[in-house]
């Protein structure tokens, strides 16, 4: 099959607030450039950016500094963060955000003296998370999308990304295969620079809160594209997802931090709290504990009716929770729970990977001219990600890479022949379901997220986590056997949901993998079989390829050693 053919200077994978800023920051530098924005969904209206409810972390206040949020990182990280990542993202953020008002148009809440309102996040030492409401995902994207409109840059819709396609040679990319969902069409586009920034995205779990165009196909595709995955162990969960029962998209989503923040309980099935038998803080507890807890209570069949556990608003008032907490009560409402004086079922949910491609503070990759921003690269947060650190991360980055790109393509750039080989046994593998005979996606599915969720979830030991990597093997077979019962292209949503699922499949040996090397617990890995934290002075991160032999390499502490910080340096 002889996909149709397109050049583009900078070819764009994802339009989260990653793939965005690069197109803004590559038209910015090279107005002469043709860029491309190709993305699964709609521009501006999926991926996890819209999504971003809490705010943004800067450190703008007299009070606080680039140093404070920087040592809250790292020390979130648990001393795992590349410590140049981390740098240019607290030092950059806060031009990202002047940049976000000033020139793009967001309007973010205000203090009555005019300043830009911050508020409290867990894990911060300072209050610096700045936000529109619980809406500030919709603000940015929504300017973000109209900026990127008003520019002459292409947008490739409904397109989705099968392949990262290097030249003849393998020395360079050379363009990347995709699927336009609309027709079932395949799209070649020739690229000088590709952009990697699908947004990762944990939706191999059973419960889990990303939207459901994200699953993993970036850090798929770089796999097999020969660019090594870091710290993919690491991937964070929130401890309060709603619980509705299995036939509904509500269950998984988020609800809010602050409810626990305002001192919300949470109860076994037997309607008792648990918490503070596991923390003294009990439910204000960091998000690992806390869901490392409701995880246990879990296990000991300390149920609801769904299988999760309850948070209770009511000994705080009703009428308070219901001013306080409008927009939860209302999604708890639509799926027959009364937050504000009845109990709601909740579960923990896989919200965030740490985990992701190995990049340069440049957003430069081991193949020349693919470039990767945001989800799905690795090595900002570490061992965990504060909240609010998530759309600093791919703003940032996005610029950082819009700028490289555009250097790199007026420097260096020209197009190349794409590897034919390659090409072929891409579109050969896309094509397999539409041949086969049909199967239960469906219970594959199943398979996977209980897999995910039981072994390599919130415990993990070495006992799951082997038998983990034997299921996901035989998932993986089954999955290249099964058919989706049909060939016809055009949106056939079956053939996307194969698609789907070989991506997670393959990104989550890569999580059980790294799981079984790290021998330690910290941040959002939990050993059962190795509880302690190792010496932080020798940390050291997994770094995985698409062989799945996981090396650990030493942590650089280019700016500060593990028990000393910047802040008395500053002093
Ligand atoms: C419910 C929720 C609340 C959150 N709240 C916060 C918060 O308050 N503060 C914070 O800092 N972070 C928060 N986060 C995290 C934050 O949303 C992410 O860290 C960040 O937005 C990721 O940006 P991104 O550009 O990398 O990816 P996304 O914004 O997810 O964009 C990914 C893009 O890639 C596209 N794509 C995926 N696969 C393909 C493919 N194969 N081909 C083409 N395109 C593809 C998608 O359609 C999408 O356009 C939250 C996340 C969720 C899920």
């Amino acid at each position: 099959m002889v996909p149709q053919t397109h050049d583009s200077d900078i070819l764009i994978l994802g339009a989260g607030g990653a793939g965005l800023f690069a197109a803004l920051h590559a038209h910015k530098a090279a107005p002469e450039l043709s860029i491309t924005v190709a993305v699964k969904g709609l521009l501006g209206k999926c991926g996890c950016t819209r999504m971003v409810q809490g705010g943004y972390n800067v450190a703008l206040a007299k009070e606080d500094s680039v140093e404070r949020h920087f040592m809250d990182t790292i020390e979130g990280g648990k001393w795992l963060p590349d410590q140049e990542l981390a740098w240019k993202l607290v030092t950059l953020a806060v031009e990202r955000v002047r940049e976000l008002e000033n020139e793009l148009g967001c309007f973010f809440d205000r203090n009555p003296d005019g300043t830009v309102h911050q508020k409290a996040f867990a894990g911060q030492s300072f209050d610096r998370t700045v936000h529109k409401g619980d809406l500030t995902g919709i603000e940015i994207m929504n300017r973000l999308a109209e900026q990127v409109w008003a520019r002459r840059i292409q947008r490739l819709e409904e397109h989705r990304a099968v392949e990262l396609v290097r030249s003849a040679d393998g020395a360079s990319i050379a363009g990347v295969l995709f699927i336009d969902m609309r027709t079932g069409d395949y799209v070649f586009v020739r690229a000088k620079a590709v952009l990697l920034a699908t947004g990762g995205g944990p939706t191999m779990y059973r419960y889990h809160t990303p939207s459901g165009d994200k699953s993993c196909d970036g850090l798929a595709m770089a796999l097999r594209a020969g660019l090594r995955l870091r710290d993919m162990e690491m991937v964070q969960f929130h401890p309060t997802g709603l619980l509705a029962g299995p036939h509904t998209r509500m269950t998984g989503t988020v609800l809010e931090e602050g409810l626990r923040g305002a001192g919300g309980f949470l109860l076994g099935g037997n309607k008792e709290r648990f918490m503070p038998a596991y923390d003294p803080k009990a439910e204000r507890a960091t998000r690992d504990i806390v869901s490392r807890a409701m995880f246990s209570e879990i296990r000991k069949g300390n149920t609801t009716p769904h299988g999760g556990l309850y948070i209770s608003m009511g000994h705080l008032g009703a009428d308070r929770v219901r001013q306080e907490f409008k927009g939860m009560v209302e999604r708890c409402a639509d799926c027959g729970f009364d937050l504000a004086a009845g109990l709601v079922e909740v579960v923990p949910t896989a919200h965030y990977m740490m985990g992701g491609v190995e990049f340069a503070a440049d957003c430069t990759t081991s193949i020349p001219g693919l470039f990767v921003a945001g989800e799905d690269s690795g090595g900002v947060h570490g061992a965990n990600r504060l909240g609010g650190n998530g759309v600093a991360n791919s703003t940032v980055f996005g610029a950082v890479a819009g700028d490289a790109m555009a250097a790199w393509v007026t420097k260096f750039g020209h197009l190349v022949e794409a590897s034919g080989a390659e090409l072929e046994a891409a579109i050969e593998r896309c094509e397999r379901p539409l041949r086969a005979a049909r199967g239960d996606l469906e219970a594959l599915r199943e398979k996977l997220h209980d897999t995910m969720w039981e072994r390599v979830g919130i415990i993990r030991d070495e006992q799951g986590l082997t038998r983990a990597l034997a299921e996901l093997d035989a998932l993986d077979a089954e999955l290249e056997s099964t058919g989706i019962g049909s060939s016809a292209r055009a949106f056939n949503l079956s053939w996307h949901d194969w698609l789907n699922l070989r991506s997670l499949v393959a990104v989550s040996r890569t999580i059980a993998r790294t799981a079984l090397a790290r021998q330690d617990s910290r941040g959002a890995h939990y050993r059962e079989d190795f509880a302690q934290t190792s010496a932080l002075e020798t940390s050291a991160y997994t770094s995985i390829g698409a062989n799945g032999e996981v090396t650990m390499k030493p942590v650089a502490f280019t700016r500060v050693l593990p028990g000393q910080s910047l802040l008395k340096h500053a002093a």
